[in-house]
């Protein structure tokens, strides 16, 4: 079966539109710009060819494929792949192919942020033995080592973007992520502009800044509106949240333990932690309960 979801967005491209409208007036010269007529052209008329928005991972699953409404789902979270040692935030490229495998061995089924959101939100069925893979930040690796191996697999999933960290070193390009928004293999989203403590910054402009400026870049590079959004460190406030319900987010990220249900505060998504330590018995543990073994 293929899943296509296209003119879903259509609130939020509205509420976006209408959100950079009144920020371009409101915050003229603090470097907030709205879309202008071109970029909504540009933006519309790749959606039609597509039939999907940029950026928007599209979900090619077998008519066989059983749909239910899961207990949970288990929202896995990485961040960069490769061989360092000692740190908690690195996955080697071996024992990430090799959870790929396990989930593709084991009939899991990868989804998208809609059908987690629409879970969560709406308690819409799933495919059997659901899962959720996310990576934050936008490391090189995520490119040269992710990419092909999701694509390989068939696996949507769904990267967390740094927009001021692209292009420096270690990090994607723009070129690498227009291949990859167009691509439709991967869901981009926002992870601010610099990845600060939000709660952390002084003022609730600050704060409307990391995240409203890191979607309108999103829109201009990439031609994504994303509704979806992970706290920098899982870190966020009050204000944070009123700020992201108000610009039309639909689903937040946290870094807390733990899985997904029905009924679960869509803004403070829970996510697990995944690195070299987690072997296939652990995996498994977190795939399946909410309180899984800590390593
Ligand atoms: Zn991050």
């Amino acid at each position: 079966m293929l899943v296509k979801r296209a003119g879903y967005k259509r609130k939020w491209l509205l509420g976006m539109a209408g959100t950079f409208m009144t920020l371009s007036l409101l915050c003229a010269g603090c470097g907030f710009q709205g879309l202008t007529g071109t970029e909504k052209d540009t933006v519309s008329s790749q959606q039609e060819e597509s039939g999907l928005p940029p950026g928007e991972a599209q979900v090619v699953r077998d008519d066989s494929v059983k749909y239910s409404v899961p207990e949970g789902v288990s929202v896995l979270m990485y961040h960069k792949v490769g061989d360092e040692k000692h740190n908690g935030a690195v996955i080697s490229a071996r024992n990430f192919e090799r959870q790929m495998k396990y989930l593709k061995d084991h009939q899991y089924h990868p989804i998208t942020m809609q059908e987690l959101h629409d879970f969560v939100t709406e308690g819409k069925a799933l495919p059997s033995k659901p899962v959720c893979i996310t990576f934050d930040d936008g490391y090189e690796d995520s490119y040269t080592v992710v990419y092909p191996i999701m694509k390989k697999y068939r696996f949507p999933w769904t990267l967390f973007l740094i927009t001021g960290m692209v292009d420096q070193p270690g990090r994607m390009t723009w070129g690498q992520l227009k291949e990859m928004a167009d691509s439709h293999t991967v869901t981009i989203a926002n992870h601010t502009v610099s990845h600060p403590h939000l709660s952390q910054l002084k003022s609730r402009g600050e704060k409307e800044k990391e995240i409203l400026n890191a979607e309108n870049t999103l829109v201009e590079k990439l031609g994504v509106r994303s509704p979806w959004i992970a706290y920098p460190y899982g870190d966020y406030d009050k204000e944070v949240l009123q700020i992201c319900k108000k610009a039309g987010f639909e689903l937040g990220m946290s870094m807390s333990d733990g899985r997904a249900h029905n009924g679960s505060d869509p803004f403070t998504i829970r996510r697990i932690w995944i690195g070299n330590p987690v072997d296939d018995k652990h995996f498994e543990d977190r795939l399946i309960h909410d309180n899984f073994v800590k390593l």
